[in-house]
């Protein structure tokens, strides 16, 4: 079997060699320069979002210091209103570098759930983080709900939760929150609540609710309040639930476009009444699609009550389509020249919100794939075809099982695919010749150059993963194209999160029977020109 010389000869044997061979047996080390992305300071000309020169496409290469990109904004095709500046004292407390401030930052989610109108329901995971490590991360299992209960608190004030606490008169509604959380500066619970009476429009559209219930409640039985997907309070009474319009506080600024549809199911339900009964502390989920999803939780990311997605957003091009909540997670997720940078200041609250969006993301893609399931032929995966066939079957005993498509990210027979794709590929090209790890690094210099003041790599996850996400295809590139490790065949690789929060990839490539001899890690010389070519990255 022929084999690469590890060792290189002198002279001309030695050049000659030198040409044979792939980069990686060649000492390198004299030409060795840090992989370096340069400066987040190219300026989308669609959204004036901040991106590093190589997120642009070939085609839009940037000119200066702008380029269009595809990532923030489709190439401007998203348009969406901008943050507003936080209201003061949250703004200084957010930017600011003082005691108070890091106390703020590190309990952000707490102080969040004390002025948020709804609650959130999860299940938390902490297999990773028990195992130790920089990161501490937030993961969930299962599905992610918010929720909301009925606006008149089941005792008294001192029972006062989430959007109760606002119907009080301003100057007392600070106290329910302070008694729930004794361990926060309570004076700065009084600031903050009345900042936000002053700016979040979401408050005086719960006054205006509960006006109007208390007025219809005495005299109407079955009858419940809605806050449609238009963003209209809505009174459904009598069995027929006949809908009976409200004005709004504000009504010129919130409502919304009409959708295609009825919206009912996804409707915000403020209070109700059946039948003489207060239904107490039933509570009502928040439809993912409403536009008061997000603000009615992240209170203190939104405190101006800025809308999410919903339905009625649309793309701006010729065909007016609409607007994926992909997307528009997306749009929020990239910093901006004109924009303040509040999500990015959360800290664990951004983690939350990073997970949040990402799971309304699934659980809508899964939602679809359960209602269409005659668009991917599920009927021929799950036998029931197969059983009517059969003609022995009462069909109306055959149970309805959803069947994930192989492209849903995860599935079974995603997994089942792409594990058959790799043996394919192994048995084609041969058996992989390396096992490369390639991990991201928390003090990378384009991590730790953007970070915004006080942060560290742990706090913005987005930050690591935009970074990895960048280099790994200049480690393809030097394998694939520029053939470090010789000509290239065959390649299987996989991306996860290992403990420490970070992302890692694992590849195993193919060179062919030729390298995958030679390239066997059997000396400590033979080890270090292999790194030559890993260590580039
Ligand atoms: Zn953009």
């Amino acid at each position: 079997m022929e084999q690469v010389p590890l060792a290189l000869q002198v002279g001309n044997r030695r050049q000659q060699a030198q040409s044979r061979v792939p980069l990686s047996f060649i000492s390198q080390r004299a030409r060795w320069t840090g992989h370096d992305l340069g400066r987040l300071d190219i300026r989308c000309t669609g959204c004036n979002a901040l991106h590093w020169t190589v997120e642009a496409s070939a085609s839009r290469k940037p000119r200066g210091r702008e380029a269009s990109f595809e990532s923030c904004c489709k190439q401007g095709k998203v348009q969406i209103e901008l943050m507003r500046p936080l209201p003061e004292p949250l703004n200084a407390l957010m930017r600011g570098g003082d005691t108070q401030a890091r106390a703020f930052w590190e309990r952000l989610r707490r102080w969040n759930s004390i002025f948020a109108f709804t609650s959130i329901k999860f299940n938390m995971d902490n297999r990773m983080s028990e195992l130790g490590g920089i990161f501490q991360l937030f993961q969930i299992h299962g599905a992610l709900y918010h929720r909301q209960g009925p606006l008149v608190p089941a005792v008294g004030m001192g029972d006062a939760l989430y959007s109760q606490v606002y119907l009080y008169d301003p100057a007392d509604a600070a106290r329910a929150p302070a008694a729930r959380a004794p361990e926060l500066d309570a004076n700065l619970i009084r600031s903050l609540t009345l900042m936000l009476q002053e700016s979040n429009p979401l408050i005086q559209l719960y006054l205006t609710a509960q006006e109007r219930f208390a007025e219809i409640r005495a005299a109407e039985d079955n009858c419940r309040m809605i806050l449609n997907p238009q963003l209209r309070l809505v009174v459904e009474r009598g069995a027929d639930l006949r809908r009976e319009n409200l004005p709004t506080a504000d009504e010129g600024s919130m409502i919304l476009p009409e959708e295609y549809g009825s919206g009912g199911f996804r409707d915000i339900v403020l209070a109700r009444r059946v039948d003489g009964e207060d239904l107490g502390r039933d509570l009502t989920l928040i439809n993912p699609n409403h536009a008061l999803y997000l603000p009615l939780h992240y209170v203190l990311l939104f405190p101006c009550g800025e809308h999410g997605w919903h339905w009625g957003r649309t793309l701006q091009d010729p065909q007016n389509k609409k607007l994926a909540q992909r997307a528009f997670y997306r749009f929020r997720l990239h910093a901006r020249v004109d924009e303040p940078t509040t999500v990015f200041h959360a800290q664990k609250l951004f983690h939350q919100f990073v997970v949040d969006a990402w799971a309304v993301c699934d659980q809508n893609k899964l939602s679809w794939i359960r209602t269409h399931q005659a668009n991917i032929r599920a009927e021929l995966y799950n036998g029931l075809a197969d059983v009517l066939g059969a003609g022995d079957a009462d069909p109306e005993q055959v149970g309805k099982r959803v069947v994930l498509p192989s492209g849903y990210v995860g599935g079974d027979r995603f997994m089942q695919k792409v594990y058959q794709d790799s043996i394919a590929i192994v048995r084609y090209y041969g058996k992989p010749a390396l096992f490369i790890t390639f991990t991201a690094n928390p003090k990378w210099d384009e991590i730790v150059r953007e970070l915004l003041p006080y942060q560290t790599a742990a706090h913005r996850p987005d930050l690591v993963a935009r970074v990895f996400n960048l280099k790994v295809p200049d480690l393809l590139d030097q394998i694939r194209h520029k053939e470090v490790f010789g000509p290239w065949l065959g390649w299987v690789w996989t991306i996860e999160y290992q403990k420490r929060g970070l992302p890692h990839l694992r590849s195993l490539p193919s060179w062919g029977r030729k390298y995958t001899l030679t390239v066997t890690l059997g000396t400590p010389r033979s080890n270090c020109q292999l790194i030559n070519g890993i260590y580039y990255i």
